[in-house]
C-alpha cells in the first residue's frame, strides 16, 4: 500500500498544530480518522507559505477529520509536487478532495504523477 510519508497522526486541534507544525513554511498535509490502528485519508492538500494556518481553518470545516499528517516543504514547489503524489497514491472512494491539485498561479510546476500540467 502506498505510504504518505508525512509525520503523525495528529489529533486536528489548534494547541496540537501549534505544538508540531512550525510557523509560516509551506507543506502538505492529509486529514483523515483512525480505523483500528490505520489512518484513513479522507482529504489531501497543501499550503504554499503557512501550513501551520492552513491545517487551523481545517478544525473548523470538516469536524468529521479528526487527525491530520503533515510535511514540511523547502518551498512552494515541492508542496505541490507533494500532494500531487499523496492525492494520486490515494485517490480512492474514501478521497473527498476529487479535483486534482491546482498548481500557484503563473507558476509552471509539473505534476510528478501524470500529465495534466
Ligand atoms: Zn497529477
Amino acid at each position: 500500500m502506498a505510504s504518505l510519508n508525512m509525520d503523525g497522526p495528529y489529533l486536528l486541534i489548534p494547541d496540537k498544530i501549534d505544538e508540531v507544525v512550525p510557523f509560516r513554511t509551506p507543506g502538505a498535509f492529509a486529514l483523515g480518522y483512525i480505523s483500528d490502528v490505520d489512518f484513513v485519508v479522507i482529504y489531501i492538500g497543501r499550503s504554499d507559505v503557512n501550513l501551520n494556518n492552513e491545517l487551523k481553518d481545517w478544525v473548523f470545516r470538516k469536524s468529521d477529520c479528526l487527525f491530520f499528517k503533515y510535511s514540511v516543504t523547502k518551498n512552494a514547489q515541492e508542496a505541490f509536487q507533494k500532494e500531487c503524489t499523496a492525492y494520486h497514491d490515494f485517490g480512492g472512494i474514501n478521497l473527498k478532495s476529487e479535483k486534482h491539485p491546482e498548481r500557484m498561479a503563473e507558476m509552471d510546476w509539473r505534476c510528478p504523477v501524470c500529465d495534466i500540467y
